[in-house]
This record gives C-alpha cells, sequence and structure tokens, in this order.
C-alpha cells in the first residue's frame, strides 16, 4: 500500500536506505515516520545490505540485554558491509544513542552518525550529511502526517515519556517526561492510515490511561477513544489501546469500552507485582486487595473482554512468600494473556542499588510463572474454537500444506499474541474478513474463511 503522505521514489532515489528496528512497537512507530520523511526526501528504501547506500538501525534500550542486541546487529550490519564491496554508513538511531549518547562515539566507531530519539525528526538531514548529498532537506510541520502503510493493522502513538520513574526502569531516563500528543495530530494519523486501507489502529504510549492530562486544555483518554472511534467507524473499522496502567482505569474509560463499538474490549493492564510492599518497593502504588477489586470490577462491566498483564519476577527484596503470591494472583485472575519478565539490573534506575535476588531463584520464578502463563493462555485461546470472529487478514504463511493466510482476531493484539491462520478459503493481505474457529493449538487458532458471513 502506498504511503498517505507521500509516493516512494525508485526510478532515481536521492540514495537507498535499509532500516533495521529492534525492540517494541514504540520504536516501529519511530522507525515508519523516519521512512516517511526520507521517501518525502526522495530517498528509497531496500531490504538487501548489498543495494543500500546507508543503514539505519533503530535501536532499543529498555533492558541491558536488548542493548546488547542492539550494538550486536549494528556490529554484525558494519561487518558484512566491510566484507562487501560498497561502503555502508550506519547510523544508530533511537534508545541506545538516547542512553549513552555522549560515551557512543569512542565506543563505536563504525558508526558514521547517531541521533537520539528525540531527534528523528532530523533523520533526513542526517543522512544528507553522512552520504554528502548536499542541500539539507526541510524539516517536517508540525503535525504533518508521515506514515508508510503495510496491512491493515497500526500502531499510533499517543504520547511520549512516562514520569512514573519505576524502580527497575529506564524509559524515564532514555524517553524524557510525559508528554500528550495533541488529539488533532492522532486524530488527523488515524483517518491517514484508514484511508489508507488500515482497520485497525492500536494506541500506544508508556503510561496511556493518564493521556491528556497535560495538554492546555486536559482531556481524558476516554474522551480521545471516542473520537478516534467516530473516525475508524464509517472504514467498518476497530481500535484497542494498550499499556493502561491499573490507576487509568477510570469509570468514564471503563464505560468507553463498553458502551463504544469501535473500541475493542481488550484490556491490557501491567500489573508488575500484586504484593503491595514489592510494589511500594517499585515506587508503584496498589495493592493485592485493590487489583483484584479492578479486576472483578472490569469482569462485571464488560462481560467477555479479554485480559492482558505483564508480571516481574525476582525484583530486588521479592521473598519466596510474595514469589508465591504473585503466582497465585496470576493463577487465580486467570488472564488470557500475560508477559512475564525476569529483573534486570539496569544501570542508572533506582533498583540496580537494592539488594538483589539470587540469580538462580529469580530464573527459576520466572520459569516457573512463564509456564503458568502459557498454561492460562493456552487455555483462553482454545475457549474460542467455535466462534464465528471477523479477522484481519496480515500475511501469507507456509504451513503445512502449502500456503495459508495469516491474521488475527479482536481478541489478539498484533506483535505480542497468537494468530489466526485461514486454512480455506481466499483472501488478500489487508482484508477484514469473516472466519469460523476450527481448532486451536498454543496460542494459535485455525480457522475457515466464510464468504458474507455476518458475525453474531
Ligand atoms: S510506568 Fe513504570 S515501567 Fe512503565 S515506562 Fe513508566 S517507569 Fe517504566
Amino acid at each position: 500500500m502506498a504511503s498517505p503522505c507521500s509516493s516512494p521514489t525508485t526510478d532515481s532515489p536521492r540514495a537507498r536506505f535499509l532500516v533495521v528496528t529492534l525492540g517494541c512497537a514504540k520504536n516501529e512507530v519511530d522507525s515508519d515516520r523516519m521512512r516517511a520523511l526520507l521517501i518525502a526526501d526522495g530517498m528509497a528504501e531496500v531490504d538487501d545490505p548489498a543495494e543500500a547506500d546507508v543503514a539505519i538501525v533503530n535501536t532499543c534500550s529498555f533492558l541491558a540485554s536488548a542493548t546488547e542486541e542492539s550494538v550486536s546487529a549494528t556490529l554484525e550490519l558494519a561487518e558484512e558491509a566491510a566484507d562487501g564491496v560498497r561502503e555502508l554508513p550506519i547510523i544508530m538511531c533511537g534508545c541506545v544513542p538516547s542512553r549513552y549518547g555522549d560515551s557512543l562515539p569512542q565506543e563505536l566507531p563504525e558508526v558514521a552518525a547517531f541521533v537520539r530519539a528525540e531527534d528523528e525528526d532530523g533523520i533526513a538531514e542526517v543522512v544528507s550529511q553522512v552520504l554528502d548529498l548536499g542541500e539539507a532537506p526541510a524539516r517536517p510541520l508540525p503535525g504533518e502526517v508521515l506514515r508508510t502503510i503495510d496491512g491493515a493493522s497500526a500502531f499510533v502513538k499517543i504520547s511520549e515519556g512516562c514520569d512514573r520513574f519505576c524502580a527497575f526502569c529506564a524509559i524515564p531516563y532514555i524517553r524524557g517526561r510525559y508528554h500528550s500528543r495533541p488529539a488533532a495530530d492522532i486524530v488527523a494519523e488515524v483517518g491517514a492510515l484508514m484511508e489508507g486501507g488500515v482497520r485497525e489502529v492500536v494506541l500506544i504510549g508508556q503510561d496511556t490511561g493518564i493521556w491528556g492530562h497535560d495538554l492546555a486544555e486536559p482531556r481524558t483518554l476516554a474522551s480521545l477513544l471516542r473520537q478516534v472511534a467516530e473516525v475508524v467507524r464509517p472504514y467498518g473499522g476497530w481500535l484497542r489501546v494498550l499499556y493502561l496502567q491499573p490507576e487509568g482505569m477510570t469509570d468514564e474509560l471503563i464505560a468507553t469500552i463498553r458502551d463504544v463499538p469501535e473500541v475493542l474490549p481488550y484490556i491490557d493492564v501491567p500489573i508488575q507485582h500484586c504484593s503491595e510492599r514489592v510494589l511500594a518497593s517499585m515506587g508503584r502504588s496498589g495493592s493485592e486487595d485493590q487489583l483484584r477489586e479492578l479486576f472483578a470490577r472490569l469482569r462485571r462491566e464488560i462481560p467477555g473482554m479479554v485480559l492482558r498483564t505483564t508480571g516481574m519476577c525476582g525484583f530486588p527484596g521479592e521473598t519466596d512468600e510474595e514469589a508465591d503470591e504473585l503466582y497465585d494472583f496470576v493463577a487465580e485472575e486467570e488472564f488470557d494473556y500475560c508477559s512475564v519478565f525476569a529483573y534486570s539490573q539496569e544501570e542508572g534506575t533506582r533498583a540496580a542499588q537494592m539488594e538483589q535476588v539470587d540469580e538462580q531463584a529469580k530464573l527459576e520464578r520466572t520459569q516457573r510463572l512463564q509456564d503458568l502463563a502459557e498454561e492460562l493462555g493456552f487455555t483462553a485461546t482454545a475457549k474460542h474454537v467455535g466462534e464465528r470472529v471477523r479477522v484481519i487478514v496480515d500475511g501469507v504463511e507456509e504451513g503445512e500444506d502449502g500456503p495459508e493466510l495469516i491474521g488475527h482476531a479482536w481478541f489478539q493484539a498484533p506483535d505480542s499474541d497468537g494468530a489466526v491462520h485461514i486454512v480455506e478459503g481466499e483472501a488478500a493481505v489487508g482484508d477484514v474478513v469473516t472466519v469460523d474457529l476450527v481448532d486451536s493449538f498454543c496460542y494459535e487458532l485455525v480457522g475457515e474463511l466464510v464468504e458474507d458471513g455476518e458475525v453474531a
């Protein structure tokens, strides 16, 4: 699909660029914006390093392991380029330069330029300088829609940064303080995406529930969801919102998710832990009772909703009993999806200075909770067998009996949860089709396409 705002220049591009994106959906959105800026500046994207004039590596530094992966990916590209006949300058962008900016030029001489996340709107200028292309391209205008579109689902950022400073997390140091993106920009982007063929928008940010509180005229997330729903409605589209911190689940928001059909009843509340003592030590609020009350209220108000969470094992000071508390809580709440992470000691965070949990105990707790999450997830997935659902077709994969269509239903967030494998019927990537779910395995569902089928 073409970009809503610019046409790729393929005849004689000013330069050919390769983009490698590491990390989360927020980085995917940032890469997409850089891609659109470079295309608007007359450059063309390629997939093969051998064809590229420049490589852009958009990095993740959320965890030490993600930083290592980002640096390895960069060095691998540099090595590959050194083996080839053509020179391939590498531009490192995103979280690693934001976190370690000043020390990087000495440590990574293989890299031609570093661009912090907050400076990525200047990517075309940096590429021009690195490749010595002459005149500097114009920077985007405030509010200008810059997206390329590939498929029928798109992530849309509604905020940047975070004010919570959880003791274990480096994000506020990397991405800065919280600021909401203006509603007009979000709505314009969603409109352009829908016009370009997108049928699902996934609203993301580090802390989506507090969106709007810092605007000149404060707004609530619920009001934004209603506004975005108006935009997607004429296209038969839907929207979901991820990363709702427990405190953000207001009555107004719950009522909006319940009452506005375009807003999917897919609730993603990362709890990290349930023990009041551990939460307080993490710098987070709440207690097990409060969380239980929240999830009971959600189940009461939004019957049939899907619930996703995130749990962390081995935070400094976590005892065996507290690890058991979290395990029992996850088991009893029966989350549909639960991502489990082992605590990682991150340089510069408060928790890095605390007394650490024994590594072996941390790994055992993590594995035990991951096993439980998997068991719950497989059971929750199997419960959808027998349903007739709308599925967004994401692509084609090689199945056991040849190529099969892959898509996802309302209860599967793209890139996070399982998929629907459509083993019978034909459709194009980007179509929204009706599917009977006939079988499941692990987090995956098997479906058959229904021509002109109505979804109950
Ligand atoms: S809410 Fe906590 S864990 Fe999430 S980005 Fe902010 S500081 Fe990090």
